[in-house]
């Protein structure tokens, strides 16, 4: 066999580049292969192959990342050289994670100490032991601003107004800001269950550190979140979150997972925990993305 060597480079985005694009022939298969964070793939393919090839796989990182695993059936996700049978159309992607520690600016307007009501951000009854739990959230000025609901200076303003706030931010370009020190409760998950705790009922505030993702959900979502005259005027492209955002949370999550021994089964919606009331993140959040420890 003619081995026609390729290079599947991924830069910085979670772009999904694949190597192949042409239909099935005959019993000639594709393998699609795609790369996740920045890193190649060196995949000695051809075009199309038959079916039955085995064929090799190597992930090489770029500097500054780390090969994490393969999705898709390759024979061993966990190793950077691995083969893929070729039994039916494949699509394999490599993972590699950053292996610099996520830069985690201040809040504007600095931590939160004391709110606006004048009552004390306090901490967690056993402090960082308390620790055992993420919740992920959605967070936009979308129903005062649809046209603009990103503003990050907002974001102090929105937490005032509902009587809120959560440990963390990331906004849609992956820059994290800090609003809540992690050995403190912040008021992010509000009433619920998890589990079957009895602990966690109407108090996981105690048990979690929460994370907000700017972003905004499907229509059906926000209707009666935004109100439906704020929600025609959101723009499409700012529903759902970005790549950049994907990146910045999987590094903070590492962080605090490694800080804290946090299993990934811990890391929850904010729906999850209230599936009556909270939609965040919601349908357009790709878990599938999140590559925690
Ligand atoms: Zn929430």
């Amino acid at each position: 066999m003619v081995r026609q060597k390729l290079i599947v480079i991924g830069i910085l985005t979670m772009n999904l580049l694949g190597l192949t694009g042409c239909l099935p022939q005959g019993d000639s298969l594709h393998l699609t292969v795609k790369v996740q964070g920045q890193g190649q793939v060196e995949a000695p393919i051809t075009q199309s192959l038959p079916r039955g090839t085995i064929v090799d796989l190597k992930a090489l990182p770029a500097q500054g990342w780390t090969f994490s695993h393969w999705e898709g059936s390759v024979t061993d996700p966990a190793s950077p050289d691995t083969t893929v049978l070729l039994d039916r159309q494949q699509t394999v992607t490599a993972i590699f994670v950053s292996k610099e520690k996520p830069q985690i600016h201040v809040a504007p307007g600095g931590l939160l100490s004391r709110r606006s009501d004048g009552s004390q951000v306090i901490k967690r009854n056993r402090g960082e032991a308390d620790i055992q739990y993420i919740m992920l959230h959605a967070i936009s000025d979308a129903a005062a601003n649809p046209g603009n609901p990103y503003e990050v200076e907002r974001v102090r303003e929105i937490f005032r107004e509902y009587a809120v706030e959560a440990h963390y931010l990331i906004d849609r370009e992956g820059r994290i800001y800090q609003f809540v020190e992690d050995d403190c409760i912040a008021r992010h998950a509000g009433v619920g269950t998890w589990n079957n705790e009895a602990k966690l009922t109407n108090a996981m505030n105690r048990y979690s550190i929460g994370i907000e993702l700017m972003g905004i959900g499907t229509r059906a979502e926000m209707k009666n979140v935004i109100g439906p005259m704020a929600n025609t005027l959101v723009n499409a492209t700012d529903r759902g979150y970005t790549d950049e955002q994907y990146l910045a949370l999987n590094a903070l999550l590492r962080r605090l997972q490694g800080l804290y021994k946090i299993p990934a089964e811990n890391i929850i919606s904010h729906r999850a925990y209230d599936p009556g009331r909270k939609w965040d993140p919601g349908d357009l959040f790709a878990w599938e993305k999140v590559h925690a420890n």
